[in-house]
């Protein structure tokens, strides 16, 4: 329940603000790294974050040890996940992860669906050395100093 309002209404999936009042435009989006970075129609079951919560999620969240991030344009109501069933023997169909299902694919019928997935559109991806998850302000303790900052 908590993982379909949140991603509804994009809420922080960690403190549950409105990321639509922090930035209307666009959603920070915090993934698990596969490797690459989000790609454009990226399907996921996450919901948006704050910057500042981003943080958090980076530092405590084992899931997101590595992480790849990008700001979203536009995520869109995709389908759904959750155990998919076989039709003809109705026992869950084997797989080590949930079933993504788009909306109005017939296999629907046979998901029972736990989360709602989106699909990433207009996506800028963004890394860590770019200082994206710090603070509106704050030094980047990673990227030198400005020349004219440096005092002898
Ligand atoms: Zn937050």
């Amino acid at each position: 329940m908590r993982q379909r309002r949140t991603v509804s209404r994009m809420l922080c999936q960690v403190c549950g603000a409105d990321t639509l009042k922090h930035d209307p435009e666009r959603q920070l989006f915090v993934l698990k790294d596969v490797g690459r970075p989000i790609e454009e129609g990226e399907l996921t079951t996450a919901a948006p974050v704050c910057p500042p919560c981003a943080l958090i999620a980076v530092e405590h969240c084992p899931h997101l040890r590595g992480h790849v991030a990008a700001w979203v344009e536009r995520p869109l109501p995709w389908g759904v996940a959750g155990i998919l069933y076989d039709r003809d023997t109705l026992s869950p169909v084997p797989g080590d992860d949930l079933t993504k299902v788009a909306y109005g694919d017939p296999a629907r019928h046979w998901l029972v669906a736990t989360r709602q997935v989106l699909s990433l559109n207009g996506c800028t991806a963004v890394f860590k050395d770019t200082g994206y998850l710090l603070p509106t302000g704050a030094v980047d303790p990673r990227r030198p100093l400005p020349r004219e900052a440096v005092t002898t």
